[in-house]
């Protein structure tokens, strides 16, 4: 198979530096072009990123020569690029680059809620894909810019969505989220250490229309997403764990479910990802476990099979009723954020797109 040429914007961040080992030895993507800000352009890459990651950065990058964003769009000869700016310069930049051919899959906020642009988890939306070419119609581009979601959005909606033939009627959430969401610099040890913080700006807005959005259908006459329509509340808190974010969610259907049934619909949930075989799917997309005292954080955020997966599944349980209302259940959900909520999540969509033929 032909590779597809590939850049990275934001590579030296902590979420870009997550793309690295994902895309070394890729058999779709060919990574040739590392970009920062000109505080890093002309820089290697080993010398301009600092390396927060528990694996090695990848040989092949190490000594790739960074260049600044704008030399990047001056010569945007990729096919697709990954981007990992902040919101404010992506906002900037990915419609330029689409302009010019190239596929944009992003993990900045900007654009998410366009109707035209598809917020992808690729097991739960993968029929979102398609916007592609409704948005490739409605601008004139040749390429096109598809959104990672929130990375607490992530663990909710993969719970979700083999739920959603039974009817969803409104869900409650209760997050507890790793400090990594927020980036290296993001939350000062003074403020989390022995502590809970029980805000977090604008997430909960987020995961809010997130989930509705990738719960939603796709009208492929209008080419946009019909919004699930139901009732979505979300109370984020920030905790003292490095990675993985773990939610209480509380679900009310339309009609009364059969627990056993709902237990099976998670466990065997399986989708086009899997069946394409796509090199970033995990075998089995989300773990169903009985034992009470899991899903755990430290224990269950990196599950995922074979090990170029690890993180990408997701771990859901206690799975059971809401006292005796057999129309309302209650589950723990936990996924990687940084893994499954970012760089993982997006190659896998970009495999999808791939796959599909839409790049
Ligand atoms: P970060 O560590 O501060 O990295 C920012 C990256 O953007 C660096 O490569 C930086 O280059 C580059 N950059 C900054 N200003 C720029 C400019 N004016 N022009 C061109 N490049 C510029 O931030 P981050 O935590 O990785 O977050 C980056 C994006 O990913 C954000 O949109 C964030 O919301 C999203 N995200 C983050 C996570 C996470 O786990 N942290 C998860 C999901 C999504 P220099 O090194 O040269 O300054």
């Amino acid at each position: 198979m032909e590779k597809l040429s590939a850049a990275l914007l934001g590579a030296t961040g902590i979420a870009g530096q997550q793309f690295l080992p994902f895309l070394a030895g890729h058999p779709y993507f060919d990574l040739k072009v590392l970009s920062a800000s000109s505080r890093s352009a002309g820089k290697l890459y080993k010398d301009a990123a600092k390396w927060y990651q528990d694996s090695y950065m990848p040989e092949e990058y190490a000594n790739m020569m960074v260049i600044s964003t704008e030399d990047a769009l001056k010569n945007a000869d990729f096919d697709i690029l990954f981007c990992a700016l902040p919101s404010e310069i992506a906002q900037e930049f990915e419609p330029m680059f689409a302009e010019k051919g190239v596929t944009v899959f992003s993990d900045a906020g900007c654009f998410r809620k366009e109707k035209d642009v598809p917020v992808m988890i690729p097991e739960i939306n993968y029929q979102h894909i398609k916007l592609l070419s409704a948005q490739r119609k409605n601008r004139g581009w040749k390429g096109g810019i598809v959104k990672n979601p929130n990375c607490t959005t992530v663990a909710a909606a993969m719970a979700l969505g083999p739920l959603r033939k039974y009817g969803i009627n409104r869900v409650f959430l209760s997050s507890m989220q790793a400090v990594s969401g927020a980036g290296y610099d993001g939350v000062p040890s003074m403020m989390i250490t022995d502590n809970v913080v029980p805000y977090i700006p604008g997430e909960e807005e987020k995961v809010e229309f997130e989930n509705l959005k990738i719960l939603g259908e796709l009208d492929e006459t209008s080419g946009e997403v019909k919004m699930l329509p139901a009732v979505f509340s979300a109370s984020c808190h920030r905790v003292h764990t490095l990675y993985g974010h773990i939610e209480a969610l509380f679900v009310e259907f339309d009609n009364e479910v059969d627990i056993e049934d709902v237990k099976r619909s998670i466990k065997e949930f399986k989708s086009r990802p899997q069946e394409l075989e796509l090199p970033t799917a995990p075998k089995i997309p989300i773990y169903l476990t009985e034992d009470p005292y899991r899903p755990q954080t430290r224990l269950d955020r990196n599950a995922g099979e074979p090990l170029r997966c690890r993180g990408m599944a997701a771990t859901v349980g206690r799975v059971r009723y809401d006292h005796d209302e057999k129309n309302r259940i209650k589950l723990i959900t936990l996924a990687h954020n940084s893994v499954r909520g970012a760089a993982g999540n997006l190659v896998l969509a970009a495999e999808l797109a791939k796959a599909e033929g839409l790049i």
